[in-house]
């Protein structure tokens, strides 16, 4: 791959390769979210850090030092500085500590805290600034400038996409649930929002059914255009982005500390590859990390790929780190991608061997490669609640179960020393029925989650049928729109009033100078 350091020239392209879907710019990559051949956006070349520049970064605060990285992705005449300067900093002032990620240090190791955003887990990071940067794009012209966002959750990333998208103009976020199969706590994060643009639905069936409806909807053009359906945002590029800052921040933070660390590891609770791939790229760049490790928990597809080079798909376990129960990980395609060299021929051929047979098995130098990139090890229920129950003994520090399934993958690896980074991915206080199976009485948790018991909950209940959800989502969305041009037609028409009563007045003025004569 190019490299370069000079962002003017940065364009995505698609991991299939399909040549409609080559050399775009960040606006649309961000935009479109899935490409149009089913593939995902990855850059072109990925930019360089010196050394020099590494270091010049040091005393930045984490917003300004994310504002360097960003910049490095997104060309300047498609989001001038100031704008992207103000997009950077507005996402970080949503998180309750001014350096966004804290990194703590225990037991010989770094914590890297992620969960200091409004719903308390680390894809705040991410979808705080895709919100955004929605926002920009749609008030400049994308989309006709608007958006209907469509996701299913089984908890966790609901939450984080409404406290990203929410009041943002021009975005409705519609939200499918299984009905009473989320924790009441992820309910409450996701109901309790009063803003008019977020839609919460909880469907009679399960996560699966949520999905289907979702996928439907994407598919049915018809619906997509009235709605203006867009931006699939569990795969944008924009999320992966946002992220490799922390590793840059984590990195100047902890040779700050440690004088004769070189190289930094990281231990990375994955799921869906979103947030260790962000450290892939961060290593790409030039930032000197030493390993990746890939943490998972019984749903170990990434592991036995990395240990055998076998990505063959099991069904789903559930487990007590519900956030990586998956069976497929919709961010790996973009490792692959680069795995198989950039070439999309490649990559699209092993991608059409695992959708058809739920098989992709990787052998000789290219498993070398892949087991140079990533380390990795898999964490069962008994290691995670034993490592959370040990570091809250041991140290007074509560994990959350994914936490521990990182932090577990370090003791089974040997790595425990100041050089590693493990990544926590949420607050405890969101999986507290898991943690008190190992911690009990619980420590207090925040205020802001205790008072969501407080607040008023908002959502609208469907059965299992895709047109019903979609009539519902229309109404919606089409009422909102009505409001909104409503209050706009009064705004015009209070604007006209003030400046016909301005033109009476100024004509009475004339007419009686004129009496007067
Ligand atoms: C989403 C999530 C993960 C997994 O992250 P990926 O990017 O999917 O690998 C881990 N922990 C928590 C709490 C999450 O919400």
């Amino acid at each position: 791959m190019a490299s370069s350091n000079d962002s003017k020239s940065i364009t995505y392209s698609s991991t299939r390769g399909c040549p409609t879907q080559k050399s775009i710019s960040f606006r649309t990559a961000v935009m479109r979210g899935l490409a149009h051949d089913r593939g995902l956006f990855v850059p072109d070349s990925i930019p360089e850090v010196t050394p020099e520049e590494l270091e010049s970064w040091r005393s930045l605060s984490y917003a300004d030092l994310a504002v360097e990285v960003i910049a490095k992705f997104v060309k300047e005449d498609e989001v001038p500085r100031e704008i992207l300067n103000d997009i950077v900093h507005k996402s970080c002032g949503a998180f309750r500590s001014t350096e966004v990620t804290p990194l703590v240090k225990v037991d010989g190791h770094y914590v890297l805290e992620l969960f200091h955003g409004p719903t308390f887990a680390f894809k705040d990071v991410a979808l705080q600034m895709l919100g955004n940067f929605f926002e920009y794009f749609l008030s400049t012209g994308s989309n006709g400038g608007r958006l209907a966002v469509l996701g299913a959750t089984s908890g966790d990333t609901g939450s984080a996409a409404i406290y990203g998208l929410r009041g943002k103009k021009g975005v409705d976020c519609i939200i499918l649930y299984p009905t009473g199969r989320v924790s009441e706590i992820q309910e409450r994060q996701m109901t309790t929002v009063p803003d008019d643009n977020i839609h919460c639905v909880s469907v009679d069936g399960t996560f699966d059914d949520c999905q289907d409806i979702v996928k439907a909807s994407f598919n049915d053009k018809e619906f997509r255009d009235t709605v203006k359906l867009g931006a699939v945002n569990s795969i944008n590029w924009c999320r992966v982005l946002a992220q490799t800052t922390y590793y840059f921040w984590s990195y100047l933070r902890v040779t700050d500390n440690e004088k004769d660390v070189e190289k930094v590891n990281f231990s990375v609770p994955t799921g869906n590859f979103g947030d260790i791939l962000a450290g892939y790229y961060s290593k790409r760049m030039g930032l000197p990390v030493g390993d990746l490790i890939v943490a998972t928990n019984e749903n170990d597809i990434l592991h036995r790929f990395f240990s055998q080079g076998t990505y063959h798909r099991e069904d789903i376990q559930e487990t007590i780190s519900p956030s990586m129960d998956i069976c497929v990980s919709s961010n790996f395609e973009r490792y692959l991608y680069h795995l198989a060299g950039n070439d999309a021929t490649t990559l699209a051929s092993w991608m059409g061997a695992f959708e058809s047979t739920g098989k992709l098995t990787i052998t000789g130098k290219k498993l070398d490669e892949a087991r140079a990139d990533f380390k990795s090890a898999k964490a069962d229920t008994a290691n995670t609640l034993e490592t959370i129950q040990q570091y809250h003994t041991k140290y007074d520090y509560m994990l959350c179960p994914h936490s521990a399934v990182g932090v577990s993958a370090i003791h089974q690896l040997n790595m425990v020393n100041s050089s590693t980074v493990c990544l926590a991915t949420a607050h405890f206080a969101k999986f507290g029925d898991a943690c008190s199976m190992a911690v009990n009485p619980l420590p207090t948790i925040p205020k802001e989650l205790a008072r969501l018991w407080k607040l008023q909950i908002r959502s609208s209940n469907c059965p299992n049928d895709v047109k019903v959800v979609q009539a519902f989502m229309q109404r919606r969305v089409e009422e909102r729109m009505n409001n909104h041009k409503k209050r706009d037609e009064k705004k015009q028409l209070v604007k006209r009033l003030v400046v016909v009563s301005a033109a009476v007045g100024v004509v009475a003025m004339v007419v009686s100078a004129i009496r007067r004569r």
